[in-house]
């Protein structure tokens, strides 16, 4: 399943960066330890290894962190210009795009997706840095009419909130947190970071550089430690005005109540249980694979995974056959191997999750027909790997087909018409992602309205640009990812009457 050979070593920078074994918060330019001294290891997911530790923060340092966000805000980054902002991100692309291989080295190593992955989202990262550097330009106000007497002149202002709470999820961070960073800088905000603690080392890495191309101190905060300290603190703080946050629906939950300490308005892509709908004119070369990476990819840790697998009657078998195959060829090994098509898992927690939810599925009545177990073999024994996994004779009602597992778990439903298709994607609490494969567009436009969530794609799965974005209904949460409205979250409106 993998090549001793094609392990890629680590760049000087990488190893020198990784080889630090101790990391400190980031606040107000600089590395410093908690307050209470305490730390929390990290571990390498492919290895088990511990890689070091990073500062465990708490409630005191995020107030210090909230503080210097929000000196900055009220300081000299409030006078900087559109143009100085843009330039900045311009810089960072650059910056980025130069450092590119030490920090997929370091995404890779810290969370385990397979550096064939890490390398590849480079396109995305750099995508994205340059839409975020075109909205620095692009926020402005209006002049609006009135009917009011004398000579009154109407305006609108769209003003930066001030200090951003971003909470980023640990399955792919080098991305994710270009999210909220690239919006705060675009806006003039200032942001406080609280990277997930099973993968914070390319969110350190990244504010490194941003302050190596000056970024001024106390704009990128970074606290590292536990949501349920770090990350709720940082949710229930008075002085952050809107927080960011990708994770589970569950953690959602919480960072929503805690919202109402002082009306912060949230940003949350949460949860999700996307259907992926097969019908039988599918062009199955292109649906097999795409419906089987729609879910396997990032070994199943994407929210927005297609994981219920819809397939028309008549093709039910032969999709089983064809995928069931295709998943038998995927390569799974450590994320440093250049061969490696899937990493492991983000931790031994994770592991337990995943394997807990193919016991249940068996034990539901759905049948085994591929992978369903921890791998173990030559140098994957202290790793978190588990093989793709796919069940057929899945019904939409069992709790593998309800709940988000997180993991590379693959459930084919089979449907007959196209109303009870859309009737059972829609069965599900949750409304992020969805596909349908068609040759027939009539078809494929009826799912695309049926389905309520917040993204559609048609003939491909997980395609995303910042320009278009996507976002979630119902519990997938609320608050646009990418495309203008991505700013509202980073904007408040002001209008503005002016008299004589
Ligand atoms: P998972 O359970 O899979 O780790 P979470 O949604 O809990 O997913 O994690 C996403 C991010 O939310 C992480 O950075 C985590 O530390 C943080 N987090 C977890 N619990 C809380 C909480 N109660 N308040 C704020 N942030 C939290």
């Amino acid at each position: 399943m993998h090549h001793q050979d094609s392990s890629v070593s680590l760049c000087d920078a990488a190893r020198e960066f990784l080889s630090r074994g101790r990391f400190g918060l980031l606040i107000n330019g600089q590395d410093v330890p908690a307050a209470s001294g305490a730390t929390l290891e990290t571990v390498d997911p492919s290895t088990g290894a511990v890689i070091g530790h990073l500062a465990a923060g708490d409630g005191v340092d995020v107030d210090r962190a909230v503080k210097a966000a929000r000196a900055a805000f009220q300081g000299g980054w409030s006078r900087w210009t559109a143009y100085e902002r843009q330039a900045l991100l311009q810089r960072a692309h650059d910056a980025i795009d130069r450092n590119f291989e030490e920090l997929a080295q370091i995404e890779t190593t810290d969370m385990g997706a397979p550096i064939s992955r890490t390398r590849a989202s480079k396109a995305a990262v750099l995508r994205m840095i340059q839409f975020f550097a075109s909205q620095c330009t692009a926020v402005a106000g209006e002049t609006l009419p009135n009917g009011l007497p004398g000579d009154v002149t109407t305006m609108s202002f769209n003003a930066p909130v001030g200090v951003i709470g971003g909470i980023i999820p640990w399955n792919g961070p080098l991305n994710g947190q270009w999210w909220i960073l690239g919006a705060a800088l675009a806006t003039g905000c200032t942001v406080v970071l609280k990277p997930a603690e099973d993968a914070s080392l390319s969110v350190l890495r990244v504010a490194g550089l941003l302050h190596e191309i000056g970024l001024p101190p106390g704009v990128v905060n970074v606290v590292t430690g536990y949501g349920s300290t770090a990350g709720a603190a940082l949710s229930r703080h008075p002085d952050v005005d809107r927080i960011a946050f990708t994770g589970s629906t569950d953690t959602g939950r919480r960072i929503i109540e805690a919202s109402a300490v002082n009306i912060k308005k949230l940003q949350l892509e949460l949860g999700g249980k996307s259907p992926d709908i097969i019908f039988a004119d599918a062009d199955l070369d292109k649906a097999v694979p795409g419906a089987a990476m729609g879910v396997f990819a990032n070994s199943g840790q994407i929210c927005f995974a297609g994981t219920r697998v819809f397939v028309q009657r008549p093709i039910v078998e032969e999709f089983c056959q064809r995928v069931a195959a295709f998943t038998r060829t995927v390569r799974v090994g450590p994320g440093l191997n250049a061969d490696s098509q899937l990493g492991p898992l983000i931790s031994g927690r994770q592991l337990d999750r995943v394997l807990s939810y193919i016991d249940l599925g068996g034990r539901e009545g759905a049948k085994l027909i591929c992978g369903g177990e921890r791998m173990r073999g030559d140098n994957l024994a202290g790793g978190y790997y588990v093989s793709p996994t796919v069940f057929a004779d899945v019904a939409n009602d069992m709790r593998i087909a309800r709940e988000e597992i997180f993991g590379p778990v693959l459930s084919v439903i089979p449907f007959d018409t196209l109303d009870e298709a859309i009737a059972l994607g829609n069965q599900t609490e949750y409304g992020l992602g969805g596909a349908v494969w068609t040759r027939d567009i009539s078809q494929a436009f009826k799912v695309v309205k049926g389905i309520q969530s917040g993204v559609m794609w048609v003939n491909c799965y997980g395609l995303i640009d910042p320009l278009v974005g996507f976002g979630g209904t119902k519990h997938s949460g609320y608050g646009a990812k990418g495309g203008r409205a991505h700013l509202d979250t980073y904007l408040y409106r002001k209008t503005v009457y002016i008299d004589g």
